[in-house]
């Protein structure tokens, strides 16, 4: 479910020396702003990351953002675009017909939590349990807002699952895969889902978009050298597990086109 667009240069969200000569780092692209729905057997509806809310039509163009996320997009020249033809997150749900019971963040981005307020207060919501820093929360906390069922994964009891060193079997029937992929933000998840008859690899924010995957562009990070280092681990993982298991379709946050 796409519910926006985000204009931004790509320097701003990848690293400038993974860029193959063709790509200009001063380029402008609009990225979509992607969450993602499952339907579980018996444990009902699942979103993985919720996009937009409604607020960005009718406070444009910076919708619920916190004071700092508006601050910044003003500094970066990013600028958020919900036109008449972009659902945002409610008119999805309402659409087809789906009720959140759990509700997984692959990372505390405002991008990825501003369609928080069209979730259920009683959804259940999940994230890495090292995601919740003092950056995270002035960049989205009035996202959370009236949300009791936080659920936090401590992905360190994660087990091996090559070429994945920390994977999560989150509701303990091997439907439903939390994977550490960290680097763009401390403890960001990956999710595989096994769907039938085509297993789902969303990535989250750990590889920006299929067209960057496949040019090995590496995405931002502001932890500096060990963030740097974390990016690359992560994305190496998911190139070989796309090598591995080329029949899984790789899903992104930021691309309505899968790999
Ligand atoms: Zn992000």
């Amino acid at each position: 479910m796409n519910t926006a667009y985000i204009s931004g240069v790509l320097r701003n969200n990848a690293q400038p020396d993974s860029f193959p000569p063709h790509r200009d780092p001063t380029e402008r692209y609009d990225y979509a702003v992607m969450a993602f729905h499952f339907r579980h057997p018996t444990h009902g509806d699942i979103l993985i990351d919720t996009g937009f809310d409604r607020t960005f039509h009718e406070r444009p163009p910076n919708g619920n953002l916190s004071f700092t996320m508006r601050v910044y997009y003003t500094l970066t020249k990013v600028r958020c675009i919900q036109s008449d033809g972009d659902l945002p997150l409610g008119s999805h749900l309402e659409r087809h017909d789906i009720n959140p019971a759990h509700v997984f963040l692959t990372h505390l981005h405002s991008d990825h939590t501003a369609g928080l307020p069209s979730v259920p207060s009683q959804s259940r919501i999940y994230y890495g349990k090292r995601e919740r820093t003092l950056i995270s929360r002035l960049l989205s906390s009035n996202h959370f807002a009236e949300k009791s069922s936080i659920h936090l994964l401590d992905m360190s009891t994660g087990k091996a699952m090559a070429p994945f060193f920390h994977v999560v079997d989150v509701f303990g029937d091997a439907t439903f895969g939390a994977i550490s992929t960290p680097g763009h933000t401390r403890d960001h998840l990956a999710h595989l889902i096994s769907t039938s008859p085509t297993p789902v690899l969303i990535v989250g924010d750990a590889e920006l978009t299929r067209w960057a995957m496949k040019d090995e562009i590496l995405v931002s990070t502001i932890d500096g050298a060990r963030g740097k280092q974390e990016v690359q681990r992560s994305a190496t993982m998911i190139r070989s597990f796309h090598a591995m298991h080329p029949h899984v379709q790789i899903w992104f946050s930021h691309d309505e086109d899968h790999l």
